[in-house]
């Protein structure tokens, strides 16, 4: 599913598929990791079904997927894999970059427990209108390989918290490249999502048949008490002004005595017949 043909494609790949040339690139770059290509549209109802059994038995067991990540380019691509996530209850990661290049983010999707990609549809979809009519016949969008560098790092970053199980996945993190801000806010699923297995899953999320990803509770770790080593047995003094120093202080008065005194024993008359006499 891979669409990152400003980052893999290399001038010597020229006339491959994305597909191909991104796993080539990338068992150049580890040729210990498994990487089986499927190049077809999986917006067209013919693939649907071969899209589905990848999912439930394509993992290197043969059994479901651990994960699946979306980079796609276009909103029906997102919709098909958010259509096939809903009704298997798999768990995806939807990432994506403005047409104008300096905006992004990554969604986290756990079927009837976050928001689907259908839930809340960007807003120019929801209003119906045909995204093919926004893309200008032979205008090629807007292209930053940063923003996207950037937003495939939150990617696989939180795919990394996700399958090795640390720290917290994001339900949902933006990026805005001209401001440098990064929201971030959980997304509760939609009770009237028009995907109807989206419905099913936050049923069986509310009768508590599926288990929970982002929102359950996590056991608080109990932290050991520190014992602090101290092989040179330094102790820390308590002075008069109540703030502890680890060295001694000289009384704050006569401090400023002796400051004032170097000052007048060298007038500036002195310093400049020191500097003349140089
Ligand atoms: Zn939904």
């Amino acid at each position: 599913m891979a669409n990152m043909n400003r980052l893999f494609f290399q001038p010597h790949q020229s006339g491959q598929s994305k597909v191909a040339a991104a796993a080539q690139t990338l068992q150049n770059i580890n040729p210990d990791v498994v990487i089986e290509t499927h190049n077809y549209n999986i917006t067209l109802v013919e693939n649907f079904d071969h899209f589905l059994a990848q999912m439930t038995n394509g993992s290197l067991t043969g059994g479901k997927v651990d994960l699946v990540l979306s980079c796609v380019d276009n909103f029906e691509a997102r919709m098909s894999i958010n259509q096939a996530c809903n009704e298997l209850g798999q768990t995806w990661i939807e990432s994506g970059v403005s047409e104008n290049a300096v905006s992004g983010h990554i969604q986290f999707v756990s079927p009837g427990e976050t928001a689907c990609f259908g839930c809340a549809p960007p807003l120019i979809m929801a209003e119906g209108i045909d995204e093919k009519t926004l893309k200008r016949e032979g205008v090629c969008a807007a292209s930053l390989p940063t923003t996207m560098g950037i937003v495939a790092g939150f990617l696989v970053q939180n795919t990394l918290k996700f399958l090795l199980d640390f720290g917290d996945v994001s339900p949902y993190l933006g990026y805005s490249a001209l401001l440098d801000h990064f929201p971030k806010y959980p997304m509760k699923p939609n009770p009237t999502c028009n995907d109807s297995f989206c419905l099913k899953m936050q049923k069986k999320v509310e009768n508590k048949e599926k288990e929970l990803i982002i929102y359950k509770p996590k056991e608080v770790e109990i932290e050991e008490e520190v014992v602090i080593e101290n092989p040179f047995e330094i102790e820390m003094c308590d002075d008069d002004d109540g703030d502890i120093h680890a060295y001694s202080t000289l009384p704050v008065e006569s401090s400023k005595e002796t400051s004032v005194q170097k000052t007048s024993e060298v007038s500036l008359e002195d310093l400049m017949s020191q500097l003349g006499n140089l």
